[in-house]
């Protein structure tokens, strides 16, 4: 690991007029430091080696709130360990629940925050590891996956430059329940719907969100779902536990009698960023919960994938995902 300097800013005006140097698109550059699951581990292995690192473990962010329309504001310092087990988020926002404690291990779910965990990187291994140039490190080196091991990455959003999965779960029940980042500069204060917080990697792979330089995320704003609604969220993986996801569904859904009266889908484990499957909403809002109708909408979200040699099973998975994934949470609605 490369020396680095460290500071821990008292407070978020200190904090925002040290952060100018952090661009989170260019490796090398300062780092905000939360619960360090995922950047200490890339500055072991080389990938990351930032100059300076400012500690925000000590910022008031690190609270989980409900608010008067009965939705949710999750500070970004909040531990995944303790939003997952919130009152309040296993009976309202079970799919963010369910998501959270699939993910990693209770070690690394006690460490990890809810800001972390939004720019958590790809598991791509030749991102990994400092022996490979790649697209995502370097711009313009190229993308060894493709022609090389990718059997766990993406078949949705990709590019001739990149094809790594978002590896997050708790990205994908936050993108199916419709969720805003807060995001603070020495500017001013933005708000960005997570649906267009992700970047599909296009031909600038190693810019993945629309956050600039010295940006920090300091909420995320979870709307209350309609009255009545489920939500769940369903991973399948190579094995039971700390595993990422081959692909995963998040769904919302309130029905009327039979009828589908509002949906919401994600899918996690086949997309560049965490995948809204607007198709899939708009073929089943208002209609049955009919098998033959979500197996069509299935057939329809993964007609635009891209598999490759390794991952073209995911189609087929990803398929089985989301029509199970919907069966059940039409039944328990
Ligand atoms: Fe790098 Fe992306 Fe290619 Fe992986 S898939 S080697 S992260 S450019």
């Amino acid at each position: 690991m490369k020396a680095f300097d460290y500071l821990k800013p008292s407070n978020l005006d200190a904090l925002l007029n040290a952060s100018g140097n952090i661009d989170q698109a260019q490796l090398g550059g300062d780092r905000f430091l939360a619960g360090g699951t995922t950047l200490i581990d890339l500055m072991k292995l080389q990938v990351e080696y930032p100059a300076k690192i400012l500690d925000i473990t000590g910022l008031p962010l690190d609270k989980i709130e409900t608010t008067k329309e009965g939705g949710l504001k999750i500070g970004a310092m909040v531990r995944n360990s303790d939003l997952a087990n919130h009152p309040f988020v296993k009976t309202q926002y079970a799919a963010l629940s369910e998501a959270i404690l699939q993910g990693a291990s209770a070690q690394i779910r006690n460490r990890a925050t809810t800001g972390g965990n939004l720019l958590q990187k790809t598991r791509c291994v030749y991102y990994r590891d400092e022996a490979f140039d790649c697209n995502k490190k370097k711009p313009g080196s190229g993308c060894p996956a493709i022609e090389g091991e990718h059997r766990n990455l993406a078949i949705m959003g990709t590019s001739d430059h990149c094809i790594a999965t978002n590896p997050s779960d708790m990205n994908v029940a936050l993108t199916a329940l419709d969720s805003k980042i807060e995001i603070q500069s020495p500017q001013g204060t933005r708000t960005v719907a997570i649906t267009e917080f992700y970047k599909v990697p296009g031909d600038t792979p190693h810019i993945e969100t629309v956050l600039q330089p010295g940006e920090i995320i300091t909420y995320v704003h979870v709307p209350p779902l309609p009255a009545g609604s489920h939500s769940q969220y369903l991973k399948l993986r190579d094995r039971a536990s700390y595993e990422f996801a081959l692909a995963s569904a998040a769904v919302v859904v309130q029905m009327r009698g039979s009828k589908i009266q509002f949906i919401r889908v994600a899918m996690g484990g086949i997309g560049t960023k965490p995948w809204r499957a607007q198709e899939v909403e708009s073929m089943l809002e208002g209609g049955d919960a009919d098998r033959t109708a979500f197996e069509k909408a299935a057939d329809k979200l993964l007609s635009q994938a891209k598999p490759l040699k390794e991952n073209a099973f995911k189609v087929e998975l990803a398929k089985r995902c989301l029509v199970h994934s919907l069966s059940t949470a039409t039944a328990l609605s």
